[in-house]
């Protein structure tokens, strides 16, 4: 039995890993499984799994959470600390599916005890890459790419050597707003970026989707886990969703990985890798698709892309002030404070306003990255109010 707990079990990446261990019952020992608010789902699923231990991160909400999981014998925790101590019991493998940077200092505590790490949470990967693979390295802990494009790279990589793999191309389906025109994209509201034509997601990866700042985190996510250079990465919008990235070689050779946009089937690679097992996805029929269709992306509609690469190129923490403006700005957009094309301005904005700070500069430890968060968050609530005045 492989020891394995799930960090943001309730979301829709939590969701479909607790189903694919359910799938297997006589595998998985199930250590922890943390939430948020809604704790009827966690009890739920701590029950159906007989896991350990079940953490809600948020401290008003553990009376309902003991209370949902009594008699069950399940220990109830709640908050930040209960987080961390939750990702410092042993475990073999461990999902990190928390949205945000939020998942990062669980995520931090899982490799330090050397455990496998699946990582859906890129936000963590985007603010702190360098951390995180060096705090794997150290601990001798694996970390295993769960976002479809970067399994699909991975599995293409199987077998190749890194050196000669003349650049990675993604895919982005364009999301909500694909054939939108400039003029519709600034009235655009929160509801209708919500709605994802291929995937079903999160509501925060879905509307980053339709900005296309999803995308700009796959972009430095994919440099973080290969290592290749930034010009060596490109971006396809591919309305199909079904070839989630290609690897082109040297040789002239591209190998791409296809498959139908369901995560259970890089959450499935994760779970079993090195083996491939039998996966409950759908099977493509190339024949019924009939057409694949690809198309260089529009910067000047969705500039997230380019900020993405000029990110890439200061280094250090701009990764950190990146995500955490685009955070700040998701919320504020969600709040109806800015509209959706402000979003970009808004990061744009505070990635300007940051350069000057020294702290931008300094190494990749967690205390900086917290930091370059805060300052980030709050120059983006500055950039909002501004906007409104
Ligand atoms: P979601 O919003 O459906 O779920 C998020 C989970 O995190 C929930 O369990 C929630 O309770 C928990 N959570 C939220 N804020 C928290 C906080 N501050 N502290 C602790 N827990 C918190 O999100 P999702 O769509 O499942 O995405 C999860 C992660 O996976 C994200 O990083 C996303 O970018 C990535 N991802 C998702 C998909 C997808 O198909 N949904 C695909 C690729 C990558
Ligand atoms: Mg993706």
């Amino acid at each position: 039995m492989r020891r394995a707990s799930v960090f943001g079990a309730t979301g829709s990446i939590g969701c479909n890993t607790v189903e694919l261990i359910a799938a297997s019952p006589e595998e998985w020992d199930v250590v922890a499984l943390t939430g948020g608010h809604n704790v009827a789902l966690l009890a739920e699923q701590a029950r159906r799994l007989h896991a350990e231990l079940a953490v809600t991160a948020h401290a008003e909400c553990l009376a309902d959470l003991r209370e949902a999981l009594a008699g069950s014998g399940i220990e109830a925790a709640a908050g930040q600390a209960a987080l961390l101590e939750a990702a410092e019991r042993q475990a073999d493998w461990i999902m990190s599916a928390i949205v945000g940077a939020a998942g990062l200092a669980p995520g931090l505590k899982a490799l330090e005890q050397g455990s496998t790490l699946a990582l859906a949470n890129k936000e963590s990967l985007v603010a702190a890459g360098p951390l995180l693979m060096r705090t794997a390295r150290q601990a001798g802990a694996t970390v295993l790419p769960v976002d479809s494009e970067h399994s699909a790279v991975f599995q293409a990589l199987v077998g190749e050597d890194l050196e000669q793999v003349e650049r990675i191309v993604i895919t982005a389906s364009g999301g909500a707003f694909r054939d939108w025109s400039l003029e519709r994209l600034a009235a655009a509201t929160p509801e209708e970026a919500a709605c994802h034509p291929n995937w079903d997601m999160g509501q925060r990866i879905t509307i980053d989707s339709a900005s296309l700042f999803n995308k700009a985190l796959e972009v430095i996510e994919t440099r973080e886990y290969f290592g290749v250079a930034p010009e060596s990465i490109e971006v396809l919008v591919h309305p199909e969703s079904l070839v989630h990235a290609l690897v082109g070689f040297v040789d002239g050779g591209l190998m791409a990985h296809l498959g139908p946009p369901d995560m259970r089937h890089a959450i499935g690679y994760a779970m079993h890798w090195p083996e491939r097992r039998a996966l409950p996805v759908e099977r493509l029929d190339l024949a019924r698709v009939g057409s694949l269709t690809f198309r260089a992306p529009d910067e000047v509609r969705w500039p997230a892309l380019r900020l993405a690469r000029e990110v890439m190129a200061a280094g250090a923490l701009s990764g950190a002030a990146f995500n955490a403006a685009k955070e700040a700005a998701l919320d504020a957009f969600l709040e109806r404070r800015i509209g959706f094309a402000e979003m970009a301005e808004v990061v744009e904005e505070v990635l300007a306003r940051l350069d000057g700070e020294t702290a931008l500069c300094a190494d990749v430890t967690l205390e900086h990255v917290m930091e370059v968060d805060h300052l980030a968050r709050q120059r983006a609530d500055e950039a909002v109010r501004e906007r409104r005045t």
